[in-house]
């Protein structure tokens, strides 16, 4: 048995804890919330990220510590780091919890992005607007995420808002990219440097919400697949990583440009636990670990829908044949993940029957 700390209890933690228990893997999972998500299934240390009597619960007889959001301050991650190893660890998280950080970073490793500035105040906006050209996405630098802390400007004046609107935190002006589909590749680094890829797949994003993922993505090019694996490969070798990562990438004119790293299992991943040989879940507790990796292959076709705001009935989900439902016990609120659904077939045309059938009963919510 060995005890595993997880910083943040979210759904991720909870799907951590659930793939951790075939394994004798104890999750802890430390999160600031009463009644996070992991709650139900792992220790939880409840505790605001700066306070010392928490961190002296969480880290009490730990093996190893890993983190389930990027919202952790690197203070927070450095004070366990300090104690017990904690995969990713600081340096990997600092550089990948901050957006202009994570771009210097591509740029360093001649991975494309789309074209960004920094912005710290509004005599910098104004360079910006001129260095990076409209239309363009304002996005604070940290503290982001399904599409909030950002905004979509077209002209100097909506940048000016968004900018009063994001109440002036630093931030990054990026391009805005007329990409012709969003992809991603989850892919895990061991203790040893093995590196094991699950394949590229496709993401569908609503309000900057993911909503279906179709994985592996349909018609993908050798050269895209390549190409993505070799930029995920070079950055988790360059932060010296360990773990599940999530590089999300923008396809156009038959390249890939880096939008952003997940340093942690990812949403596009959550296809997984049907749909692969070994989950995104499982295999970052391995490595973490310090066990072999299991293999990525795929099991057929699958999609994954995430539940948004509002429970559908679950008895009609599941009266689809093959569909598989994860629910997060969390309240429903707009705008917010409460469960996903996954289906998985043996060929396209089966997937794409299935798939309907459950956007059909969750259209109401998706
Ligand atoms: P992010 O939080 O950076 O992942 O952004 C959320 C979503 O907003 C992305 O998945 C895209 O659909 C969209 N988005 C973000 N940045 C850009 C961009 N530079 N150009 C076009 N769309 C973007």
């Amino acid at each position: 048995m060995k005890r595993v700390g997880v910083l943040g209890g979210g759904q991720l933690a909870r799907m951590l804890a659930l793939a951790g228990l075939p394994l004798d893997l104890r999750l802890r999972a430390w999160d600031p919330a009463a009644d996070p998500p992991a709650a139900p299934v792992a220790e939880h240390v409840q505790g605001d990220w700066g306070d010392p009597a928490a961190l002296e619960r969480f880290l009490r007889g730990l093996d190893v510590a890993t983190l389930e959001l990027e919202g952790v301050p690197v203070a927070t991650a450095e004070a366990v780091a300090a104690r017990v190893p904690l995969c990713p660890s600081p340096r990997a998280l600092a550089a990948t919890r901050d957006r202009l950080e994570e771009k210097r970073l591509a740029l360093a490793h001649g991975i494309a992005t789309a074209p960004f500035a920094a912005v710290d105040d509004e005599a910098k906006l104004v360079a910006a607007l001129h260095e990076v050209g409209l239309p363009a996405v304002l996005k604070r630098r940290t503290e982001g995420y399904d599409g909030r802390g950002q905004a979509v400007v077209r002209d100097a004046a909506s940048a000016l808002r968004a900018w009063r609107d994001l109440g002036g935190a630093p931030s990054v002006l990026e391009g805005f990219v007329a990409f012709e589909r969003e992809v991603s590749i989850v892919a895990v680094r061991a203790l040893d440097g093995r590196v094991a890829f699950y394949p590229v797949v496709e993401n569908l994003h609503r309000d900057g919400i993911l909503r279906r993922t179709i994985a592996p993505a349909p018609g993908v090019s050798a050269e895209i697949e390549t190409a993505a694996r070799d930029l995920a490969a070079r950055l988790l070798e360059a932060l010296g990583y360990v773990g599940v990562a999530a590089f999300e990438l923008f396809e156009v004119g038959g390249r890939l440009l880096l939008n952003e790293i997940a340093p942690r299992v990812h949403n596009s991943g959550h296809w997984t636990i049907e749909g692969a040989s070994t989950s995104q879940f499982e295999n970052h507790l391995r490595a973490v670990t310090g066990l072999p990796l299991g293999s990525t292959e795929p099991l057929g076709f699958s999609a994954m829908c995430n539940l948004i705001g509002d429970v559908p009935d679950p008895a009609a989900l599941l009266a689809i044949p093959g569909a598989h439902l994860h629910l997060y016990g969390k309240e429903p609120r707009a705008g917010r993940k409460i469960g996903h659904v996954t289906v998985r077939a043996t060929d396209r045309d089966g997937l794409l029957d299935v798939l309907g059938r459950v956007e059909r009963v969750i259209g109401g919510t998706a």
